[in-house]
């Protein structure tokens, strides 16, 4: 029987029979090491950087919906960076978004072009170059935080034609957004800090693959590096992915308000969101994508109106991240990310559609 998306959240990673007397989502197991067999030593739980139960249901759960094995990271950084640097070698070339998350480009330019790595960096909506001679692209889709998609599909192959390893940051999207995996990729990593677990509450990362050799490699350097989740950060983000769905819902449902208010507003321009049909990602994204994620972008001109806008509204927190219960802004020129003064990215929370669309129109009216 293959469930839905609300079923399959609620029960994914879940022991496989119900335990009397225990509870439906076993608690946090707090251990570093764990009682051995005194004759026969290492068994399924040793040492926590290594094997941990909470940590393994987490797994579970994720891999169930992205449909492969799943390691989970102490944060979205961990995970990418353990991948880049599992797979990438002196003299190696790694295909980058250049309008991706902006971090993944600066540990391009820094450690791994002092390893010897160089880097291609590619728009994500293309046009795409010769990838001879790359050893791994990696791709974004939904790219954060300009928006723009690709198509998953005729990248893996034309980047596996060359020879290359193809890898999608399904961040944005989630599992339940797009199965990046299904649509031709070698690997998928992902920030679990977002709308996965959507409560603005933990840091979490994972690195999901078909490919065993290459997860088995991605393992091990975790195992030697420590990157891991603790046993608290597991558990919560396992308990809060029973709600993916009706939270994705919400954000979907408000993203798709907030933009049609955003877009007839001749106040505000470069307004982004993957699911209006005048969005030039909506062709590929309404073909690749099982829902488009709450995230929206656009422009209000200068920093100031953005300040202005931000302490006038009341149901919009500023706040870096994205993918949270609570809609929240974010100018990302504040960072250093390479947009304009005016740029903001807004991920819509799970409050009331129409009291959203209010209280931005009325910031926006001051
Ligand atoms: C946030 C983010 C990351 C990094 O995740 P952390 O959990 O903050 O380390 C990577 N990729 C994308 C697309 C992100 O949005």
């Amino acid at each position: 029987m293959s469930y839905s998306d609300g079923t399959r959240v609620v029960h994914a990673g879940l022991p496989a029979k119900p335990v009397v007397g225990e509870p439906f989502l076993p608690g946090p197991v707090f251990a570093a090491p764990f009682h051995l067999d005194p004759a026969t030593g290492p068994g399924e739980n040793d040492y926590a950087r290594t094997q941990h139960p909470t940590r393994r249901a987490l797994e579970a759960a994720i891999g169930e919906l992205e449909g492969a094995p799943t390691l989970a990271f102490a944060s979205g950084q961990a995970a990418i960076t353990a991948l880049l640097l599992a797979v990438l070698r002196p003299g190696d070339t790694v295909a980058l978004p250049a309008d991706g998350y902006f971090t993944v480009r600066a540990f391009a330019e820094g450690t791994l072009r002092e390893l010897g790595v160089s880097t291609l960096l590619v728009p994500t909506a293309g046009p795409w170059p010769d990838f001879s001679g790359v050893r791994l692209a990696l791709l974004e889709t939904p790219a954060n935080p300009g928006l723009d998609v690709c198509d998953i599909r005729a990248v893996a192959a034309l980047a596996h034609e060359a020879g290359a390893l193809v890898a999608v940051d399904n961040t944005t999207a989630t599992p339940l957004g797009q199965n990046p995996l299904a649509l031709g990729a070698d690997v998928v990593v992902a920030s679990g800090t977002k709308a996965l677990t959507g409560h603005s509450d933990v840091l979490l990362g994972y690195v999901a693959s078909g490919d065993d050799a290459l997860l088995g490699k991605v393992e091990t350097w975790r195992k030697q590096t420590g990157a891991v989740p603790g046993a608290f950060d597991c558990w919560l983000a396992h308990r809060s992915m029973a709600t993916l769905d009706l939270r994705l819902a919400r954000q979907t449902a408000n993203a798709a308000a907030v933009s049609a208010m955003l877009a007839a507003r001749t106040d505000v321009s470069g307004v982004r969101w993957p699911g209006l049909e005048t969005d030039p990602s909506y062709p590929i994204a309404a073909a690749q994508m099982r829902r488009i994620p709450g995230v929206v972008s656009f422009d209000l001109g200068s920093a100031e109106r953005v300040a202005r806008f931000l302490t006038a509204a009341s149901l919009v927190f500023a706040a870096t991240s994205f993918g949270g219960v609570h809609t929240s802004a974010d100018r990302r020129a504040q960072w250093g990310d390479a947009t304009p003064p005016g740029f903001v990215r807004l991920s819509c929370g799970i409050e009331d559609p129409a009291d959203l669309v209010a209280d931005l129109a009325a910031a926006l009216d001051l």
